[in-house]
């Protein structure tokens, strides 16, 4: 699998060590409104690539 946050190869987990790491020192949160994961200091990329969709509940959960 690539990892859900940065693209690196995360074998057969969601996130790669790296972000894993990142999460449990909360540096990566879950955005609670399309529950994509991203880093905390920056805003989800959803919100930027389709805020329309996004402030519905994100791209991915179309309904
Ligand atoms: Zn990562
Ligand atoms: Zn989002």
């Amino acid at each position: 699998m690539k990892c859900k946050v940065c693209g690196a190869e995360s074998g057969k987990y969601p996130l790669c060590r790296e972000c894993c790491r990142k999460k449990e020192a909360g540096e990566i949160i879950k955005c609670p409104l399309c529950q994509r994961r991203h880093y905390a200091d920056t805003p989800c990329p959803d919100a930027r690539e389709n805020p329309a969709e996004h402030a519905r509940g994100g791209i991915r959960n179309e309904r």
